[in-house]
């Protein structure tokens, strides 16, 4: 039988915030209790590891001191500066609860669980996280982390993926948060996964719970926790019409609510299977005068992008046009220089791709 949380629970608590104190990494969002900074670094790190989020917690920091002057920034600033992070929604979200916070707030963040639960893009994770970072308030914080490490000392098999999971082992964990450390309890049960009890390879030998884990007794540690299979990422074939005209690219903001919005690209054609030839994507646009217009070049190579539900398959299909003139180009798109081109947000398969073939 697992062991009863109630139970344990000071045990467990003080042998984890005692683990904690010995062998934590000091990161610089660990060292403050401004509510701005601990948002800051928790909107960053949501699905980024830490070595990836850092500089830009330490670029934000610099730039945007206090949510004032995030709040002012324009969004297109922001998300060139957040370029390369991937899920440019939470960048979008940011901006608009900087703007919420200085606009109804004053330019202070509220105070409570509950509160900072309103907020756009502040789910329950985040809003605990600054809740018991920044307040102390005991409430817990919990991610994959939690789940992984909940999961095998206690034995819980519930499948994480189902829904109900996640009122499972929050409940779990509020039975094990202390009121009287909540901060160092989130923090050490996160940093516990993060680098004790990781997926693969646990260092179950030097653990402080080898003696009460249900996983290391059952020899179960890569069974918990349990998840179902994931969902197959949908392929979609994206076929962008590069077109350069005197050192300068046509370029549009992508405004539709799909991957990548707010961010610039290339007038683009999708097409249902990989476009090989040139009448693949006539067939599947009328677009087709962009190509007849100037000299194109076929793509030799097709970029693979992972996204989180998406494999794209991205073909770039040069056209130069030297003298030739543009009768008209469609809404929205417009030519940028280089230096334009560089202040611009984009994703950064796009930002790769311009390096590699243009600005290098
Ligand atoms: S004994 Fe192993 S599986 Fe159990 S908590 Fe420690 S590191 Fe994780």
């Amino acid at each position: 039988m697992p062991p009863s949380l109630a139970s344990q629970a000071l045990t467990f608590s003080q042998k984890l915030i005692q683990w904690y104190h010995r062998h934590h990494r000091d990161l610089p969002w660990r060292r403050t209790t401004d509510p701005y900074k601990i948002w800051l670094s928790e909107i960053i790190l949501q699905q980024t590891r830490v070595v990836q989020g850092m500089p830009y917690y330490l670029r934000f920091v610099e730039k945007y001191p206090t949510v004032q002057d995030l709040a002012r920034a324009e969004e297109q600033e922001v998300l060139r500066l957040w370029q390369g992070l991937g899920y440019y929604s939470r960048a979008r979200n940011m901006h608009h609860t900087a703007r919420l916070v200085v606009g109804e707030f004053d330019g202070n963040f509220p105070n409570n669980y509950a509160a900072l639960l309103k907020l756009k893009g502040v789910g329950e994770y985040t809003a605990a996280a600054i809740a018991s970072f920044a307040f102390n308030e005991a409430v817990p914080a919990v991610d994959g982390n939690v789940y992984r490490v909940l999961s095998r000392i206690f034995g819980i098999k519930t499948d994480i993926t189902h829904s109900s999971a996640k009122r499972e082992f929050t409940a779990a964990a509020r039975q094990l948060i202390p009121d009287n450390d909540p901060a160092n309890f989130n923090q050490a049960m996160i940093e516990f996964g993060a680098i004790q009890c990781q997926p693969v390879a646990p260092d179950c030998l030097l653990c402080p719970f080898n003696e009460m884990c249900y996983a290391f007794e059952h020899g179960a540690q890569n069974l918990l926790p349990v998840k179902s299979k994931k969902m197959k990422a949908r392929n979609r074939y994206l076929n962008y019409l590069v077109l350069e005209k005197e050192g300068r690219l046509a370029m549009k903001e992508r405004i539709k609510k799909d991957v990548w919005k707010g961010l610039y690209d290339f007038p683009l054609i999708e097409t249902p299977q990989e476009a090989k030839i040139p009448n693949d994507l006539i067939e599947a646009n009328p677009l087709v005068s962009w190509i007849k217009v100037g000299q194109l070049t076929v793509p030799q190579k097709t970029y693979v992008h992972l996204l989180t539900h998406q494999k794209l398959h991205v073909k770039f299909w040069q056209i130069e046009l030297k003298n030739a003139e543009m009768s008209t180009l469609p809404e929205g798109v417009s030519f940028y220089s280089e230096a334009q081109i560089e202040s611009l947000p984009k994703p950064i398969l796009i930002d790769t791709f311009i390096k590699e073939q243009f600005f290098t």
